[in-house]
């Protein structure tokens, strides 16, 4: 017999901010446990069809919105399968922009990147310079780049390329979407994806893509688009109000509450709340260097992440010192990524929660670092 209290977690709501997965609330959480449905005939299609209007409302087009169950990076994978034919050009900045350059090598495309030093924003007049010089495919970004707190200009970069004819704009938003304006119809994206573990709060399983009109014509004859990830399929299931293969029901069910909570509060107001959670955490490092601690918030001034703070730690102090005095604690932060390991922590500041329990975090970081 299973033993339930194997292995379990138990920690009360509201303490644990990772970036990504994020705290999912009780009541999107406690919609999985609604039966099984099956996934094709009339009451599927409801189901979907109320999702599928719901989720253009909350991305901001008129677009369809495709629901892919496969993390994040499987529509990283989607991206550069249907816009690419043979040369991409990737913006690095981070770990996950490199991912979205890897990602396009290992489909067998001529990936080159333009990188800044992570920590740093891409400069649209840079990279206009270099997509006009490069007959690319597509160009690949991250807006958010969770493993630094950049936020890039999205809508400056998208344009700048698009000064280029035929050069797609694709864009991973995965901390980006829920946290920070996102309007891909305004900002002539050609592919924007999130996942559903981010800003979005969901729990991992599930992710979401637009793509533009130009995409979707560029996708009917890419020669790499594949099986599960080829946008046609998505989009003729779409128009059926159908799920491309058997979904994670179960994560529909919490994103058909998710959505219901999101138009509620209303995109804007959520953007707000984002917001001023960043700044709260920003200003709470310039009270810890009032107090001697020398903590840095990684991303300049102007292109900071609403969704995610990666703050320097100072010689002497790791980020793993952090996470363990916190997770001693009871709460949770996340460690620097990658390369930033050793240097850096990271506080997921998205998707639902509340200024109020990031004042109760800051506190237990201001207690266990002081
Ligand atoms: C988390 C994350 C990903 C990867 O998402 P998965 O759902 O783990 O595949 C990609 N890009 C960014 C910016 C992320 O934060």
């Amino acid at each position: 017999m299973h033993t339930l209290e194997k292995n379990v977690v138990t920690r009360p709501y509201g303490r644990f901010f990772l970036p990504g997965p994020t705290e999912v609330h009780p009541v999107v959480l406690g919609a999985q446990a609604r039966p099984m449905m099956g996934h094709r005939g009339a009451e599927a299609q409801a189901f979907m069809k109320d999702i599928h209007r719901r989720l253009g409302d909350v991305f901001m087009t008129t677009r369809p919105v495709f629901v892919s169950t496969s993390s994040a990076t499987g529509l990283m994978e989607a991206a550069v399968r249907n816009a690419g034919r043979g040369r991409i050009l990737s913006l690095v900045n981070g770990a996950f922009s490199q991912r979205f350059a890897d990602i396009g090598k290992a489909c067998g495309f001529d990936v080159e990147t333009l990188d800044v030093v992570w920590g740093e924003a891409h400069d649209p007049d840079v990279v206009r310079s270099r997509v006009a010089e490069g007959s690319y495919d597509a160009v690949t970004l991250v807006h958010s780049e969770t493993s630094t707190g950049v936020l890039n200009d999205v809508a400056a970069l998208s344009a700048a390329i698009r000064e280029t004819p035929d050069t797609l704009v694709l864009v991973d938003s995965v901390t980006g979407f829920g946290a920070a304006e996102v309007r891909p119809d305004d900002w002539g994206v050609d592919f924007l994806l999130t996942g559903s573990q981010k800003a979005f709060a969901l729990p991992p399983g599930l992710s979401f893509g637009v793509a533009s009109e130009r995409m979707m014509v560029r996708a009917a004859e890419a020669p790499r688009r594949g099986y599960y990830f080829d946008l046609e399929f998505f989009a003729k299931n779409h128009a059926k109000d159908q799920a491309t293969t058997t979904p994670a029901i179960s994560v529909l069910y919490s994103l058909d509450v998710q959505l219901d909570r999101m138009l509620a509060e209303g995109m804007e107001a959520r953007w707000a709340r984002h917001r001023r959670m960043a700044e709260r955490s920003w200003a709470w490092v310039e009270e810890m260097n009032g107090r001697g601690l020398d903590l840095q918030v990684m991303a300049p001034e102007g292109y900071r992440s609403p969704a995610v703070t990666a703050v320097v730690t100072p010689e002497g102090l790791t980020g793993p010192d952090v996470t363990s005095r916190v997770a001693e604690r009871g709460w949770v932060v996340g460690g620097g990524y990658g390369k930033l390991k050793q240097t850096s922590f990271r506080i997921g500041h998205m998707g639902d929660h509340t200024e109020d329990e990031l004042d109760g975090l800051l506190d237990v970081l201001t207690e266990v670092l002081t």
